[in-house]
Order: C-alpha cells, then sequence, then structure tokens
C-alpha cells in the first residue's frame, strides 16, 4: 500500500484535481491525503484574526468571498445533480459554521476549528467529484484516527489502532481519502500539526499502515538544491538520505513539514516527492541510501532570534553552559546553533514566546544581548564537514557579514546566521560559490 499526499495547488483548482484523478487511478490501492485548496488555509486564518480583532463584519465579508470560490467550484467540477445537491449541502453546512463562530469569542479552540474546514471541504469535494467518476473512493475522517499526546507527538498507538477499525468496519474501497493537517489532541480538541502539517499526516500514516512508499505531490520537480522562491537556476536533487532531507526541511525547505521525515525514518519507509504539473520527472527520492558527497542543497531558515550571554565568570570556570542550558529547558525553548568563546556563549533559538522570561533570568549572572532578524542558512550533504571543496562556502565571508557558523557540529550540516536582510544575497552568493552557477 502506497500512501498519497497533494498539496494546496494540487488541489486547488478543477484542471489540477483532474490530473490528481488521473495520478491516483493506476488500479493500485492507496491511501490519500489532501490538504486544503490553495489560498484556503490562509483565507481561514485571516477570517479567524478578523474575529479575534472583534472585527466580524470583516470576518463575514471573508467568509463570503470564501463561500464564492466554493460555488464556482461545485459548479464547474460536479454535474450528476444528486450528487450537486449533496456537496452544496456541506458546502453549505461548513459556511454556516464559520458564519457562526465570525459572533463568537476567539480563543484557540474557536481557531483550531476554522482552520480545519479547509481539508473538511477539500476531501469531501474530491472524495464526491471521484464517486462521480465512478471510482470506488471512501473518506476516512482524519478526526476519527488521527491524535496528538500532550507533548504533540502523534499517537501511534491511538492512530495505528483506530485507522485500522475504521478501514475495516468502512466498505472495501479501492481509495480512502483522508484530511491532511488536522487532527485531535490529547483531550480530544479539534487540533492541527502546524502550517503545512499535511505532509507530516502523511508519513505519520505511512509509519502506521506500513507503507511501501509515501509520496509528497506538490508544485515542484522536487527537493531543489537552494530556495527556488529567492534564487535562479537551482535544480532538483535526485537522491537524498533521511538526515539530508530532514536537516533541510528543519532548516526551512518549505516543501516538506519540518517534522515530515522523521516517522519515515523510523519505519524506514521511502518518502518520493512528485510533481503534480509533470509526474513523469523522477523527482526527488528520499531513503536510509547516501549517494553523493559534498554539498547538495542549501535552506534558510528565518524569524531566527540570537542571544549573546557574556559573563566574565564564565572565564576558566566550569558549570556556565549548564546553568544556561537549565534555563532553556525550564523554559522548554530548543536551541538551535551555538557557539562559545572564553568569556560568551551565543546561541539561537526559533521560539521566542518564553523571551522576556529566560532574558530576565539569565542576566542574573551574566549581561545578555539579543538579536531579533536573523535567519539560518543550513549546508547540508554527505560528510561535508570533510569534503575538499567546502572551503568555497566561506568566499560568502567576502560579501556579507555572518553572525555565527557552526561547523563540525555533524558531519552533514554546516550553519550560518546572517540577519535576515541578507539571507537572499547569501543565498544567490552561496549558489554561485558552492555549486559554480552564474546568477543574476
Ligand atoms: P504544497 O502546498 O504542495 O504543500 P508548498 O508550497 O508547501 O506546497 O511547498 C512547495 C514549495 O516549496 C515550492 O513551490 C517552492 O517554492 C518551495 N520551496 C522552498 N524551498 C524549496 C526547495 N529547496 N526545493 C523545492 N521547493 C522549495
Ligand atoms: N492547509 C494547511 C496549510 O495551509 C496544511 C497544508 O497545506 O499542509 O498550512
Ligand atoms: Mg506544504
Amino acid at each position: 500500500m502506497k500512501v498519497l499526499k497533494f498539496g494546496g495547488t494540487s488541489v486547488g483548482s478543477i484542471e489540477n484535481i483532474k490530473r490528481v484523478r488521473e495520478i491516483i487511478t493506476d488500479g493500485d490501492k492507496k491511501i490519500v491525503v489532501l490538504s486544503a485548496m490553495s489560498g484556503t488555509t490562509n483565507a481561514l486564518v485571516e477570517i479567524s484574526d478578523f474575529i479575534k480583532n472583534n472585527n466580524s463584519n470583516q470576518a463575514l465579508v471573508s467568509i463570503d468571498n470564501l463561500y464564492h470560490k466554493y460555488t464556482i467550484v461545485l459548479d464547474d467540477l460536479i454535474e450528476v445533480s444528486e450528487l450537486k445537491q449533496e456537496v452544496g449541502n456541506y458546502i453549505d453546512k461548513v459556511f454556516d459554521f464559520l458564519k457562526a463562530c465570525s459572533s463568537e469569542k476567539h480563543s484557540e479552540f474557536l481557531y483550531n476549528k476554522i482552520v480545519a474546514q479547509g481539508e473538511l471541504l477539500s476531501t469531501f469535494i474530491f472524495t464526491k467529484y471521484l464517486n462521480q467518476e465512478g471510482v470506488n473512493a471512501r473518506l476516512l475522517p482524519a478526526l476519527d484516527f488521527m491524535r496528538i499526546d500532550k507533548l504533540h507527538e502523534p499517537d501511534d498507538f491511538y492512530i495505528k489502532q483506530n485507522l485500522q477499525r475504521i478501514i475495516n468496519d468502512a466498505l472495501p474501497a479501492d481509495i480512502y481519502i483522508t484530511q491532511g493537517f488536522i487532527c485531535l489532541d490529547a483531550y480530544g480538541n479539534v487540533a492541527n500539526l502546524q502550517r503545512g502539517g499535511s505532509d507530516y499526516t502523511a508519513t505519520i500514516i505511512g509509519a502506521v499502515v506500513e507503507a511501501d512508499e509515501v509520496q509528497i505531490w506538490t508544485d515542484i520537480d522536487g527537493m531543489h538544491n537552494n530556495d527556488p522562491r529567492f534564487v535562479e537556476n537551482t535544480h532538483a536533487i535526485s537522491n537524498l538520505s533521511f538526515d539530508e532531507a530532514a536537516e533541510l526541511a528543519y532548516f526551512g525547505a518549505k516543501i516538506l513539514h519540518p517534522q515530515t521525515v522523521m516517522p519515515a525514518r523510523e519505519a524506514n519507509i521511502p518518502v518520493r516527492l512528485k510533481n503534480t504539473m509533470d509526474p513523469e520527472s523522477y523527482g526527488t527520492l528520499i531513503s536510509q541510501e547516501t549517494k553523493g558527497d559534498g554539498i547538495k542543497a542549501i535552506a534558510a531558515k528565518d524569524n531566527i532570534t540570537a542571544i549573546k550571554i557574556k559573563s566574565a565568570r564564565m572565564l576558566l570556570a566550569h558549570g556556565f553552559l549548564k546553568k544556561v542550558f537549565e534555563i532553556f529547558e525550564k523554559y522548554e525553548t530548543s536551541i538551535d546553533m551555538i557557539t562559545t568563546s572564553e568569556i560568551a556563549v551565543s546561541l539561537t533559538i526559533d521560539d521566542d514566546s518564553n523571551l522576556s522570561s529566560i532574558v530576565e533570568e539569565l542576566e542574573k549572572f551574566s549581561t545578555v544581548e539579543v538579536d531579533n532578524q536573523q535567519t539560518i542558512i543550513c549546508l547540508v550533504g554527505h560528510s561535508i564537514v570533510k569534503h575538499h571543496e567546502t572551503h568555497k562556502l566561506f568566499k560568502v565571508l567576502q560579501d556579507i557579514s555572518v553572525r555565527m557558523i557552526s561547523y563540525g557540529g555533524s558531519n552533514n550540516n554546516i550553519s550560518l546566521l546572517v540577519n535576515t536582510n541578507d539571507k537572499i544575497t547569501a543565498l544567490k552568493r552561496l549558489n554561485k560559490y558552492v555549486f559554480d552557477l552564474v546568477i543574476s
């Protein structure tokens, strides 16, 4: 059995929905995970923000605009009158719910329920469309089996038991469709796997059903060697190891949600990245195998905060770092990069929700400097730390100021911290220096 996930663009237009139908109807039994149609989750977040700001009128206007888009989808995709009625009723029910939300008091629970509607809509509409086309497809509601625990980790035991149960209880089908992104939390409330989380849904399901392969279908032909949104002349990488792909996803390669690789790596299930608009292209195969050496790819992660902790007492003292780390542990804030000197330690975090408490505690025994708007640029490849061409990346130092460098922490990753304003220049220059590509 394979698990195939289709992202927002792949289900974002009638033309692409028809492409997806063609891709999945190859006769093999499969589980298909869908995101919301492109633009929908952003619109739902905006609606939630209007409610949060007590602007229910503007929320209603946005709800109406989104509703209009779905009436067009319904008209263009569903022709059989009985199904049109059924899908129309479903869409109306969702939008009545959203309208009711617009006058409610805002909370995280309300936000979670609002943003869940995108995947509920796309999967319902798509399943009925497949049925109209004679495909034996069935909807497996993610909220009946997908759950995270108190630490926000997937509850594999619960997921496996319940997914198995609902597949057994459902009438046989060739294709099971389910929602990406959404889940229940440990207390049974509607929750989600964070923005872009449908990729993660796919590998979580892949691991529990022991799939032969997980495929992530999107709008590009695989993982590129640099961020195609900012750099020209990038190209897809054919093979990546789980470790390489995990680093790239964690450090900002948007094609994969940061945690996607973990369940696949643990269960040793290959993940293939494919382009819905060009199904023939090879894409990227992520597996246990390591192929090629040298720097393979570069990614960038924004919204990083750098913290410099200085203390004269650090000189020749032991136990200083322990004291520092204990504070970060207390506030459940993980550290990405770290560099030290005799009297200072610099580190980075991406979750600054407890920053002021952390700084307050650090200031009891040190001087603290905080810089926001930082970006980690991460270079990934097998054994790059030892590779004879890796030195080329340091040419970037002649063009931009690099705040921190992490080299040697792992053999497969070198990270640079730069000011976010310098990110695009750094990515472009690195493309030139590392991959010898001409840049504009
Ligand atoms: P989906 O909606 O299918 O999940 P996403 O927008 O989340 O798609 O991810 C695909 C996008 O990721 C691409 O269109 C591309 O702009 C962006 N991207 C960023 N870095 C990379 C990279 N290294 N390789 C490929 N795509 C990347
Ligand atoms: N629809 C969700 C989002 O836009 C999840 C996803 O697309 O993976 O974040
Ligand atoms: Mg995505």
